[in-house]
């Protein structure tokens, strides 16, 4: 999963939401609403392709083209929140499918993460022996953090053989770009930024470079061997 940044609507768009969203909500009052119905009709492919990345990918799972604008408040149950900026995602069908209408509250709060304000691997961890992505360990409480044990939980992030394959071959492309860079007495900080962002499908240069891929190798020896290049891959990262 990577960080989003999510993009400004023109203001004919955001006109044009804010009218659909009154009048989702006038019929919700009447009881005349049908949720499906009134999506169907009035969906439109917003700019959230753009935001995806030039690849497209779900911006759950990060591996499968992203294909069906999602609802981040499902729509169902929060039609309040049916033509909301916001809370559109761009999804694939299987994140889809297997998140449905699920949506967890932890004491009142969303405890999903939203890639377009958490940065994801606060909450995540990647598990370079399965591929899995795991719920992220905190020192401070012992355990792992409730938001990221129900997004795994949630999108199933950790038993999904397909998405653990694809983000494995991610991290080895990452890992031999960086192996091959270690014997050099001076590398070229910008050549490596460039073949890793070549390199990553999946938004794991967050985990590498801010997340706990900090402690793992090739990551470490990087970090030993050429403090520069790795201060020039963290502020390249900050935000992937
Ligand atoms: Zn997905």
């Amino acid at each position: 999963m990577r960080r989003i940044k999510r993009l400004r609507l023109s203001a004919r768009a955001t006109k044009k939401l804010r009218e659909e969203q009154t009048n989702a909500n006038t019929k919700r009052a009447d009881g005349t609403l049908s949720v499906e119905a009134e999506w169907k009709r009035a969906r439109q492919n917003a700019p959230l392709k753009r935001m995806a990345g030039p690849r497209e990918r779900c911006m759950y799972c990060g591996d499968s083209h992203g294909t069906d604008i999602e609802h981040y408040w499902p729509k169902a149950p929060y039609p309040e929140r049916m033509f909301r900026w916001t809370n559109m995602l761009l999804g694939c069908a299987d994140c889809g499918r297997i998140k449905g209408g699920k949506f967890p509250l932890v004491a009142g709060q969303r405890a999903l993460v939203k890639p377009t304000i958490d940065d994801p691997w606060e909450f995540l961890d990647f598990d370079p022996e399965t591929g899995n992505l795991v719920p992220r360990y905190q020192p401070a409480t012992g355990g792992t953090t409730p938001k990221g044990e129900k997004t795994v939980e949630v999108l199933q992030l950790d038993r999904r053989e397909a998405l653990a394959k694809g983000y494995q071959k991610s991290f080895r492309r990452i890992c031999s770009k960086i192996e091959e860079i270690l014997p050099h007495a001076a590398p070229d900080a910008a050549a490596l930024v460039h073949a890793l962002t070549e390199a990553d499908d999946h938004g794991l240069l967050g985990w590498c470079f801010r997340g706990l891929g900090v402690n793992a190798n090739p990551l470490v020896a990087l970090r030993q061997r050429h403090p520069g290049v790795w201060a020039a891959c963290e502020r390249a990262f900050l935000h992937v």
